[in-house]
């Protein structure tokens, strides 16, 4: 059964997860305002629209390094470390390699401009970039726990784990999107959506 907040209930023989996450954007409250305007996390999503100019990624702990790895495919990066992790002399090759350029010390804000952002660190120096990216932590709503759905650990957080079919660990319910699928995207949300719903109608047609 599913009960609404006006008080309503609705009984179902089966049900799909679909409420998408929850992100967590750790340290500057300007993350949230900007978030999907000019930071983001996903550079398939938005590093190629930041057309080569000055690309930033900030460090919230050492996942920081996917992107630092990623991103200068789409233009100039520089790695924020944020006092977020020490980066190994190992690191610190693999991001020279990549043409990555590191920068030290804490940031203190973020600086809307009509082309982009600006970091402004601690000890005031200021850096002009077209877009941020951050790793933002995501959080589930307690649904898929209430029902006692298997979860399993992403780099990024918890999500359910569905099988092929979308379906999770507990019989007559499957998930889909961002809440079975860690960094995904609308494609991949949509195409999991139509296999969990042609799932559901399968078990109910065939019984299994
Ligand atoms: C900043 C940002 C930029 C992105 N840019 C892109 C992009 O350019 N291209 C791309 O492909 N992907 C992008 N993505 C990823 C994409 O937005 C997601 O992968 C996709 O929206 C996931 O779809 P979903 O339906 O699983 O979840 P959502 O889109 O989050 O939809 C879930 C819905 O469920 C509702 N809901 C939640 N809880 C409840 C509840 N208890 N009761 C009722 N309703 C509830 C929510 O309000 C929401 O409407 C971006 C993500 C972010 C955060």
């Amino acid at each position: 059964m599913v009960a609404l907040a006006d008080g309503s209930s609705y009984q179902a023989r089966r049900i799909i997860l679909a409420a998408g996450v929850a992100d967590e954007l750790p340290g500057l409250p300007e993350l949230a305002e900007l978030w999907g305007k000019h930071v983001f996390h996903c550079p398939y999503c938005h590093g190629y629209e930041l057309g080569k100019e000055g690309i930033g990624v900030l460090a919230t702990s050492e996942l920081a390094m996917h992107h630092g790895l990623m991103l200068p495919d789409w233009g100039a990066t520089t790695l924020f470390v944020n006092d977020a992790f020490e980066p190994s002399a190992d690191q610190l090759a693999q991001l020279k390699a990549r043409g990555t350029h590191v920068e030290y010390g804490a940031a203190e804000r973020l600086n809307e401009r009509a082309d982009g952002v600006e970091l402004v660190m601690q000890d005031d120096r200021v850096f002009p970039l077209a877009g941020l990216f951050v790793a933002p932590r995501i959080h589930l709503s307690p649904l898929a726990a209430q029902l006692g759905c298997e979860l399993e650990e992403s780099p990024m957080g918890c999500i359910v784990k569905t099988d092929a079919m979308q379906a999770t660990s507990i019989p007559g319910v499957f998930a889909c999107g961002d809440v079975a699928r860690a960094a995904g995207s609308v494609t991949f949300a949509v195409a999991d959506g139509a296999m969990a719903g042609l799932s559901t109608h399968r078990t109910l047609m065939f019984g299994i």
